[in-house]
């Protein structure tokens, strides 16, 4: 029975110490914020959700290759030989048609290990933290400017050119004049 009304106590003295907490806390300066309604500052060099300025990009693929995950896709097709894609706002020349820049963001580590050594500095940052959805498949970003149509007329035009460019060599070899045999007849016995 002594045991019982023990338990009783502690119990009421236990209310009372986290009631005393709270009541405490009533009268401190909060330290949480109403997130989604209020949000923090980020501090400066944070890194968040990737951005592309793909007018800038020269499809060097040096972020791809930086990317430890490999979360990076490119697709690139040579301009042709009477086609002038300009330049970056850098000063670059642009030489070729970049088709696909896909960031696949569910692997993506945010270890900017792509943003350094862009030579266009068209790779970057942004302080964009707030991107869920209910379909993975939105977290891939396409950044390519041009329509999966578009892309495809492109590398079928590519595809063509490089099997003449094949055929035309391959045409060159068989025209060539054979080299004279050197196999000349053995000893007699
Ligand atoms: S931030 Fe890191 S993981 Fe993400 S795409 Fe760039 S290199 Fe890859
Ligand atoms: S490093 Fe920069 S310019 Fe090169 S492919 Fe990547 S984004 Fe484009």
């Amino acid at each position: 029975m002594g045991e019982y009304f023990k338990n009783i106590y502690k119990a009421i003295v236990t209310i009372l110490i986290g009631m005393g907490v709270t009541w405490r806390h009533l009268f401190t300066r909060a330290v949480t914020i109403q997130y989604p309604h209020v949000k923090r500052e980020l501090p400066p060099r944070s890194r968040q959700k990737l951005f592309v300025d793909i007018d800038d990009c020269i499809g060097c693929f040096q972020c791809a290759r930086a990317c430890p995950v490999d979360c990076i896709d490119i697709e690139t097709v040579k301009a042709g030989k009477e086609e002038d894609l300009g330049e970056t706002s850098t000063g670059q020349k642009k030489r070729l048609h970049v088709v696909k820049f896909d960031i696949d963001l569910t692997k993506c580590c945010y270890c900017a290990d792509c943003v350094f050594p862009c030579p266009t500095e068209c790779i970057v940052m942004t302080p964009k933290y707030e991107f869920s959805t209910y379909d993975r498949f939105d977290l891939i970003e396409h950044f390519s400017a041009y329509s999966a149509e578009e892309a495809e007329k492109l590398k079928e035009r590519d595809r063509k050119e490089k099997e003449a460019l094949a055929a035309a060599r391959a045409a060159k070899m068989q025209a060539a004049p054979k080299p004279p045999s050197s196999d000349k007849p053995g000893p007699s016995a």
